[in-house]
């Protein structure tokens, strides 16, 4: 009886504030409402935080930021995870997405996923040329020629290509290593280490631009979708996005793979996407906000020592309902900088009905405003060569 009192307050409290406009949840109590000692799908639990900690809201990042991770294109077609073609797609018109920049305080967004070829070329002259200050575009190799003779010095050349065209660095996304086949979609997996791309590598190195590399992702996507995966119900809505079983390499064996690439070629910079696991190595690393979130003592230890190598990037894609965490809105961008400007406690990672990755809350870091200004603008515009 005391339960069910007490939910019943619970609930219109929730009501009260929501008609009042303090929180805007989801909808109270719509999913099939559990009696005592029934079991609770865990779809449908969606606990509401009972901790009464500061909330603060941060709508413009102290400083002018510069987001090096966006996707504002994409390659259009694709065979089994490998772009293919020069065709490209666009999330949303250069027009629709400066408003939010604006209004948030984003100077600069660095579209990684330009494309290749004639994609390319499009893309830079629907973002960067008419608005040189605001988008950075950057190419992608040609995946779908990897397996054709001569394919080394015709990368390399597309990059000078590329960079002449105005691309100011390579995006390598996670197809290399999980996706690539020797027939492109088919055969065994190609090596992200494979010595076919060292030349594309080094073309980078010369041209001093930053090469933007995600290798893997995260270990609990190696590991079997069952009970004692933490990201369980993610994977679970998304089963494609798991690399267990099959003839996928260990989220080690890829590490190590790109770690070798990171030595064989110094001179070529390496931004490390979605914080690298053995951060010793690494050049250059960028964030993923919930598991940093949620371990905020070391992860503020981790800001501190590596403060002159951090970059802000957010992953972000303009619609879309899929990806809560990286959708370009307002909202997750309020995130970030509540997470790194603020010590508020316990609180989502990403604006979702439940939390999208891993059923866990996160914790700010209140950051000193020296190493805000480094994470928010001033490593990137030193890599990026931009001046702010
Ligand atoms: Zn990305």
């Amino acid at each position: 009886m005391g339960t069910i009192g007490r939910r019943r307050l619970m609930e219109s409290a929730g009501v009260l504030l929501a008609a009042s406009g303090i929180r805007s949840g989801g909808i109270i109590a719509a999913a099939a409402e559990p009696s005592p000692g029934k079991p609770l799908q865990l779809a449908d639990f969606e606990p509401r935080s009972m901790l009464h900690v500061p909330e603060t809201k941060v709508e413009r990042s102290r400083y002018p930021l510069i987001d090096v991770h966006t996707h504002l294109s994409t390659v259009a077609k694709d065979a089994h995870g490998v772009g293919i073609g020069e065709e490209m797609q666009y999330a949303a018109p250069v027009e629709a997405v400066l408003p939010l920049m604006d209004r948030k305080n984003i100077r600069i967004m660095v579209n990684l996923t330009g494309g290749v070829g004639k994609g390319l070329d499009e893309t830079i002259r629907k973002f960067q040329t008419p608005y040189p200050d605001r988008f950075l575009t950057f190419t992608e190799p040609w995946w779908e020629r990897s397996n054709q003779p001569g394919y080394s010095q015709f990368q390399a050349d597309e990059i000078v290509r590329a960079h002449g065209m105005g691309a100011r660095g390579l995006k390598v996304l996670k197809t290399l290593g999980l996706y690539l086949r020797e027939k492109v979609s088919t055969g065994p997996l190609v090596k992200v280490d494979d010595k076919r791309f060292d030349v594309m590598w080094e073309a980078c190195g010369s041209l001093s631009i930053p090469v933007a590399i995600h290798v893997s992702d995260p270990e609990a996507f190696f590991l079997p979708i069952d009970r004692f995966n933490e990201r369980f119900e993610e994977l679970n809505n998304h089963p494609d996005w798991s690399f267990h079983g099959g003839d996928f390499p260990s989220n080690a064996e890829l590490l190590e793979a790109r770690n070798r690439v990171l030595a064989r070629h110094p001179k070529t910079q390496f931004i490390v996407l979605h914080v690298g696991n053995d951060a010793e190595n690494l050049p250059y690393v960028g964030a993923r906000i919930g598991e940093l979130g949620r371990q905020p003592r070391m992860a503020r230890k981790f800001f501190d020592k590596y403060q002159d190598r951090i970059l802000f990037g957010t992953d972000a894609v303009p619609n879309g309902t899929d990806t809560p965490q990286q959708i370009f809105t307002d909202r997750l961008y309020e995130i970030y900088y509540r997470f790194l400007e603020t010590e508020d406690e316990y609180f989502d990672y990403a604006p979702a009905r439940v939390p999208p990755q891993g059923r866990w809350r996160t914790y700010g870091l209140g950051l000193p405003d020296e190493i805000l200004k480094k994470v928010y603008y001033e490593n990137a515009a030193r890599l990026l060569q931009v001046k702010m």
